[in-house]
């Protein structure tokens, strides 16, 4: 364990090349052994207590044995604790988003990123304001509550004020009903003085992807730009909790590189914030690599396929069972569904990867990030997740209320989150079903409230919850949250 520290600000200390190895290689010589993985198993399961469901996560040791283990009844057992612990902390509740692409300049010359500055196939384009606010009014007709907005890097096209302003703007669009109640923001790694300006902007949670951990691969898949610099990029988490913001959502881009070493990286990563800020990371997205303009996926050697897929994602729930997993249109429908089980606490929905993509009537567009497999409308995604059991909630409470860092996880602790977040998320999906629910989706969803309505455990939060959601559908409206 030379040089590895997890408590270390130096990126190549907490993301530890040789503790990485080592880990990797003892997850190989000890994937057969029945009654390590057993024990890790036991450790990994949620235990109901008198405060609430309680878990204790694992060491990216545990999980990346976990994950190198390929017993067929050792995976299934894998995937029913994962789906256990998704169901103690957030319920059968599924937060929905759409990412908002505000600009594609960029300086950066990323080789799996259409965005690289040397790609001549794609127009630039950078939203007015204007702009801004149609696209905004088109997310809030569909009945998007929650954005995360996305950026190329380039200082003089996008500069942080350009990038302030677009949130201010968002936030002061209220058509009809409509009004977005966060903003999480993915832009390339910055200073402490910008995150702080983004912290007073009133953003959510800061986003940003690793791409990957091996800092070798990362130097060659980020030849030029700004991005290039490994540390930079890998300890922008730490400057952005120096900058106040508490809430940050880790993710690598799968196809890079080997994947049991970016897990064995990413929950290191999870662990590093833990150990210095007292908070892990708010949430982890899992994208994999897709095809796009002037992007071969085929180019790339480590491509995974759609059961390790699976694995990598339960295996991140049972090491880090109080973060939001996420998982975007990048997959298809059937993907999405499989992971829905395993896991996963976030959705996009209705989701357009280019700039100016929601005002506009067509797809593809010219400036399509990459290829988006679940093309369904945000309805539509509504209405599959009812049908498959899992509440889409539009809920933005938390942040509102001040509980973003470590109080939101304690509110996760205490086991909370039933008599606040379910009703929360059962008066939010009713907003969205009186306002841009379809026929069919209203008749689901409305069944759906009344029968979850009832498993609010707490008979006070459950009668104001009741009475609320008869008010929005009398269109009687106030700031409905617990
Ligand atoms: N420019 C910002 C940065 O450097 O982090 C982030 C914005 S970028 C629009 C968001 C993410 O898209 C990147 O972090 C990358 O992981 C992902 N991405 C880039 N090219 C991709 C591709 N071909 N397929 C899937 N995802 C891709």
């Amino acid at each position: 364990m030379a040089n590895y520290n997890p408590k270390s600000l130096k990126a190549e200390e907490f993301i530890n090349d040789g503790e990485i190895l080592q880990t990797l290689a003892w997850a190989e010589e000890n994937k057969n052994n029945v009654a390590l993985i057993d024990e890790i198993l036991e450790k990994a399961r949620p235990r109901k207590t008198e405060k609430g469901w309680h878990c204790a996560g694992l060491t990216h040791r545990e999980a990346s044995l976990l994950l190198a283990c390929d017993i067929p009844e050792k995976i299934e057992q894998i995937y029913k604790i994962a789906e256990e612990i998704k169901l103690a902390f957030y319920g059968n509740r599924i937060v929905i988003f759409a990412p908002l692409y505000l600009s594609n300049y960029c300086v950066n010359g990323c080789v799996y990123c259409p965005y690289h500055l040397k790609n001549k196939e794609i127009p630039r384009k950078k939203l007015t304001q204007e702009e801004v606010r149609r696209e905004v009014i088109a997310l809030q007709d569909m009945g998007h509550k929650r954005l995360a907005i996305e950026a190329g890097e380039d200082p003089v096209n996008n500069p942080i004020e350009y990038i302030l302003e677009c949130i201010k703007t968002i936030y002061s669009v209220h058509h009809k009903n409509g009004d977005i109640r966060r903003v999480n923001v993915n832009i390339a790694a910055t200073t402490v003085e910008n995150y702080r300006k983004l912290r007073d902007a009133g953003i959510g949670t800061y986003i940003l992807f690793q791409e990957t951990y091996h800092k070798e691969s990362y130097e060659k898949l980020h030849p030029t730009g700004p991005k290039h610099d490994y540390a930079y990029h890998t300890e922008a988490m730490d400057r952005a909790m120096e900058g106040g913001i508490d809430d940050v959502g880790l993710g690598v881009l799968f196809g890079l590189e080997l994947y049991k070493y970016e897990f064995a990286g990413l929950i290191m990563h999870a662990e590093h914030l833990e150990a210095v800020h007292g908070v892990g990371p708010h949430t982890i997205s899992v994208p994999r690599l897709k095809r796009a303009s002037d992007i071969d996926p085929d180019q790339f050697d480590n491509g995974i396929d759609d059961d390790t897929f699976a694995k990598i994602t339960a295996c991140i729930r049972l090491a880090v069972p109080y973060t939001g997993i996420i998982i975007s249109t990048r997959e298809s429908e059937q993907v999405r569904g499989r992971l829905l089980r395993l896991g996963v606490s976030q959705v996009s929905g209705g989701s357009r990867t280019s700039v100016g993509g929601y005002a506009e009537e067509e797809r593809p567009h010219d400036t399509e990030q990459f290829d988006v497999s679940d093309q369904r409308s945000l309805d539509e995604v509504v209405r599959w997740l009812m049908e498959n059991g899992h509440i889409p909630s539009f809920c933005t409470a938390c942040y509102r209320e001040g509980r973003t860092g470590d109080r939101f996880m304690s509110l996760c602790k205490t086991g909370q989150i039933a008599n606040c977040c379910h009703p929360n998320a059962l008066m939010t999906l009713t907003e969205y079903l009186v306002d841009y629910g379809g026929e069919e989706t209203k008749k689901v969803g409305f069944e759906m409230v009344e029968r979850e309505l009832e498993k609010v455990p707490n008979l006070k939060a459950r009668g104001i919850a009741a009475q609320n959601v008869e008010d929005i559908k009398n269109s009687n409206r106030r700031d409905f949250r617990f």
